[in-house]
């Protein structure tokens, strides 16, 4: 027999922005019995905002992307919380391996052409992201800037697709599927939004409904979450009855399940997490989609050690010097994507690493990561720029509750014709309904990689729930 929201049992794994937002809207709507296991020592997940410098730093998730159909700017909008912070990018400049300062009319031309060149609403056939860039890019430069130095133009080339693979987390751009890619819905307006001296802690506390005085409390959530769990297994007990297993042994035999835990997780240990496994096209969709590796390195100075009109730089690497780089014990700091002052933080500088590189600078000491830092503000830059006073880095690829940083679309997934619809998808109970469902970044079909795609799919799972009880009201 169906139970009543008062009685039912909804266990939560994973106490980031989707499972707490997943966890109010069922307490909302009179969910008596609702639980969130986290095995980290804290909530938030891909949302970390630490004390450090001035205020504070975001680990992950630093910005509100756009204001149109984003639910996070929806909920805050009326608060006064978010910053504009423009078309901030377009005032880094470009500077070359021999110092160089590229003229920034010139740099914004490049990138403007660079940007133009990636996959748009009408390129939908688009292979890769990376060869459609490719081949646009050199089309457009010839059109547009015939007389640029061939050289100057295939390092702008370089750089722009280090930038956009960062802000796409893949390890490269001919691994993003053109054709999905476009599936990504941007929301319209300011795509920068920050939030002030607060962090994007700010937004998990709204959602809890946490007063701004009292941040270490958990509001709606007191008494719903357990941290330090870690999940190992998920099975199936009964046709109406899943058991959640923690590595300590403790066991929650429950009525519903939404796991939330990252895509990289899920590829780690879906093989021995569920039982019995899980269905093929979900499988497929866990295999063939990527969570990709970006990680933040803050810097705090005792003043902020670049001149007041120089925002920051893109790395643009000469090819001789690319070619010395490569052979070199600073090989990683090929994968930096950019460097640059952040708003609400003076003295700070904020380093950018993703790929291959970034995975592999994760396990260096912080001296081995600094000597290569102060390395490559000789090598690119006329001023000098002294040793930071703290540093302070991200390693989100190595914490094996994360495995990466943000998920992306493939041409895998493309060629198997896969993707957020089937990682979504519930896995239904020997009675017919939905016993362990998912949600999570990694299963928005629009807006993956965002907090309000985490979000938005924490709330869809949980509707499916209430829709799933509204049949059974009188029962209560
Ligand atoms: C460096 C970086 C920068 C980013 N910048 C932005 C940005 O500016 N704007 C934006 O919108 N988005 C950004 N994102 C993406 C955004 O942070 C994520 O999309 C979002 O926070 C994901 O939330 P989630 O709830 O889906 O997953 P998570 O936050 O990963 O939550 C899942 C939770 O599950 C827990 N867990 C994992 N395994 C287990 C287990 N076995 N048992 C129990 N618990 C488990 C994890 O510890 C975690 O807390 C960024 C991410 C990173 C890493």
């Amino acid at each position: 027999m169906k139970k009543c929201r008062a009685s039912s049992r909804i266990l939560l794994i994973g106490a980031g922005v989707s499972g707490i937002a997943a966890a109010t809207r069922l307490l909302q709507n009179k969910f008596g019995n609702v639980q969130i296991l986290e095995a980290e020592k804290r909530i938030g997940g891909r949302i970390n905002t630490i004390p450090f410098g001035d205020n504070v730093i975001d680990m992950g998730a630093q910005w509100c992307h756009g204001e149109q159909r984003n639910c996070v700017y929806e909920m805050v909008k009326d608060l006064d919380l978010l910053d504009f912070t423009g078309d901030f990018f377009s005032g880094v400049r470009m500077v070359r391996s021999n110092k160089e300062v590229i003229p920034l009319e010139l740099g914004q031309q490049l990138y403007g052409i660079a940007d133009m060149s990636v996959p748009k609403g009408s390129n939908a056939e688009a292979e890769s992201v990376g060869s459609h860039l490719a081949e646009h890019y050199w089309q457009e430069i010839e059109s547009q800037l015939p007389q640029v130095d061939r050289a100057l133009a295939t390092e702008a080339l370089e750089c722009f697709s280090r930038h956009e693979s960062s802000i796409l987390a893949s390890d490269n751009l001919f691994e993003v599927s053109g054709r999905l890619h476009l599936e990504y819905e941007k929301c319209s307006g300011d795509q920068l939004l920050n939030w002030r001296d607060k962090g994007y802690a700010r937004f998990l506390r709204l959602l809890m409904k946490v007063c701004e005085d009292e941040p270490e409390e958990l509001g709606a959530l007191e008494g719903c979450v357990l941290l330090g769990k870690k999940v190992v297994k998920i099975e199936f007990i009964d046709p109406d009855k899943v058991r959640v297993v923690c590595e300590d042994g403790d066991a929650f035999d429950v009525d519903h399940v939404i796991c939330t835990v990252s895509l990289g997780v899920l590829q780690e240990q879906h093989e021995r997490m569920f039982s019995p496994p899980l269905p093929a096209e979900k499988v497929n969709a866990i295999r063939s989609l990527q969570l990709g590796t970006v990680d933040k390195m803050f810097l705090e100075y005792e003043k902020q050690p670049f001149p007041d009109d120089f925002v920051g730089f893109f790395c643009l690497w000469r090819e001789e010097d690319l070619k010395q780089l490569r052979c070199s014990d600073f090989a990683w700091l090929e994968g930096i994507s950019g460097i640059h002052k952040i708003k609400h933080q003076p003295r700070l500088l904020l380093v950018w690493i993703g790929g291959p590189h970034g995975r592999r600078v994760e396990l260096l000491s912080d001296k081995r990561v600094l000597e290569g830092l102060q390395w490559l503000f000789c090598t690119f830059l006329r001023f000098d720029v002294p040793p930071p006073q703290n540093f302070f880095r991200s390693k989100w690829f190595a914490n094996p509750n994360f495995r990466g940083s943000y998920s992306y679309r493939t041409t895998r997934a493309d060629e198997l014709d896969t993707g957020p619809s089937d990682l979504a998808s519930p896995v239904m109970g020997g009675d017919g309904y939905p016993r362990l469902l998912f949600a999570g970044e990694a299963t928005s079909q629009s807006h993956f990689s965002t907090v309000h795609g985490a979000t938005e799919a924490g709330f869809r799972e949980a509707d499916r729930l209430i829709k799933y009880y509204e049949s059974c009201k009188t029962n209560r």
